[in-house]
Order: C-alpha cells, then structure tokens, then sequence
C-alpha cells in the first residue's frame, strides 16, 4: 500500500501535548487535507512523518514501511515541502534542482531526465535559468514541490504550501497538486484554509492536538459549507 498510516501518535512539548492519540490513513492515490487551525499539531505531525522527531507511542507507516524499525525505506518514499521556504534564492532553478538530486544519488543523464521531468510537472520549464530570487511567490513553491519529487516518492507532504501566496497562486498550486494525486501519488496537504479542499478529497480535521473528524469532504460538511463546518467542529465551547 503506497500510503500513510499514523496510528495512536501522541507528542509532547514538555507540559503541552501537541498531538494526542492521533490515528489516520491516507490511501495510495488520495488527496487528503490536514485541515487545522495555528497550533493545531500539524507541523508536529509532519516533523514525526519525517523523522525529524520521534515519538514515544505509536506507528507510523509510509508506503508500507513502518518508519520506526525501516526508516530508510520510509523516508526514501517520500517527498516534503516545508512549511518554511528552503530555496537557495542565489541558483537558478535548475541549479536548485540539481543540487537537490545529486544528494538524492541522481546523475548524468538521468539526472537531468527527472528535472526535466518536473519541471514540466510544474510547468516551470520556462522558468528553469531564472534565479529563484527572481521568481514569484507561487513559482518558487512551484519549484520546490518539483524538487520534491525528483526521486519520484510515492507520499507527497506539503505543509501550509500556500501562505502568503495571491488567490491566483494558490489556485493553480492546489490544481496542480490534486493533479499528482489524480497520477497516483499520495498527498498530505495541510492548511488552516478550508477553502483549499475540495468536495471529493479526503479530510481530516485536526484540532488541539485531536483529530475531529475524518472522512470525505462532502460527508464532514454535510449540508453546511465546509468553512462553517470546521468553525463549527474548533469553536471555542460556550
Ligand atoms: P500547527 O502547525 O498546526 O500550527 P504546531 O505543530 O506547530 O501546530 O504546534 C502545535 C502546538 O505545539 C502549539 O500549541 C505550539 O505552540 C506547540 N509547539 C510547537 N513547537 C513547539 C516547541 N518546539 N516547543 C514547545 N511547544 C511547541
Ligand atoms: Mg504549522
């Protein structure tokens, strides 16, 4: 199964518990939104599924294999953008790109096969011998989700990937990230915008350090708007 699967995960910062017996499954193919508000433990989330942290309890499976006991088969399974921008705004594209795929063990022809590959992925070929620093918001996230997957990952990770970015940008990065999934990758895309998820994705909701609901988008909105239904499941009680 080339997905995720996260079951029981529980994290603590000292005192504050930031994700608390966390359990969810993205299928192969599924474009699945982590839909929560700031501090919900979305970024929490992530650093586990990446390893960057580890927790005490619980399991965590990518594409198959379990990241605790086969963590260098996981991890070369999957693709992330952070959160944070991590471009080197003094190369080019292609030079970012490249830099990027020789740590990945890429080169020669093949090398250059996969970035161009991705490039036109993203539709950024055009772009290629610009400097990153020259770039827009929405190509330069463009860029790094296709430096993400220049070693072909089967699970894609995007954390918040449209902050900061116009209505334009953000359209045409949703479009096409739930294209990649249309083509078979796996994506975990979260976002405290509910207007970001669309009718048929997968959503779930996460919310000081809970999950709140989980399932289709239609299904959790049911008759309502989805942004009333997520005001509605992280409201404050009375
Ligand atoms: P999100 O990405 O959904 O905004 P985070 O995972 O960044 O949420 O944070 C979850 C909670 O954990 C928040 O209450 C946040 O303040 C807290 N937190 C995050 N990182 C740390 C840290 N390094 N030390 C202490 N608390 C943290
Ligand atoms: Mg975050």
């Amino acid at each position: 199964m080339n997905g995720i699967r996260v079951a029981g995960l529980t994290y603590r910062y000292g005192a504050k518990t930031a994700l608390d017996d966390v359990s969810f499954s993205v299928a192969q193919g599924e474009f699945c939104a982590l839909l929560g508000p700031n501090g919900a433990g979305k970024s929490t989330l992530f650093n586990l599924l990446t390893r960057l942290f580890v927790a005490p309890g619980g399991q965590i499976e990518i594409a198959g294999h379990d990241l605790n006991t086969a963590p260098r088969a996981a991890l070369a399974k999957l693709g992330i953008v952070f959160q944070q921008p991590t471009l080197d705004l003094d190369l080019t594209v292609r030079q970012n790109l490249t830099y990027f795929a020789a740590l990945h063990g890429l080169s020669g022809r093949d090398r250059v096969r996969r970035i161009d590959t991705v490039l036109d992925r993203l539709d950024i070929a055009d772009r290629a011998k610009e400097k990153a620093r020259t770039l827009n918001g929405g190509h330069r996230r463009r860029t790094e989700i296709a430096r993400a997957l220049l070693h072909d990952p089967a699970v894609l990770l995007l954390d918040e990937p449209t902050v900061g970015l116009d209505a334009a940008a953000r359209a045409a990065i949703t479009d096409h990230v739930h294209g990649l999934a249309s083509d078979g990758t796996t994506v975990l895309w979260a976002t405290h915008l509910a207007d970001e998820v669309r009718p048929d994705d997968r959503l779930v909701v996460l919310h000081q350090a809970k999950v709140l609901a989980d399932g289709r988008a239609r299904d959790v909105s049911g008759d309502r708007p989805l942004q009333q239904a997520f005001l509605d499941l992280t409201a404050e009680p009375a």
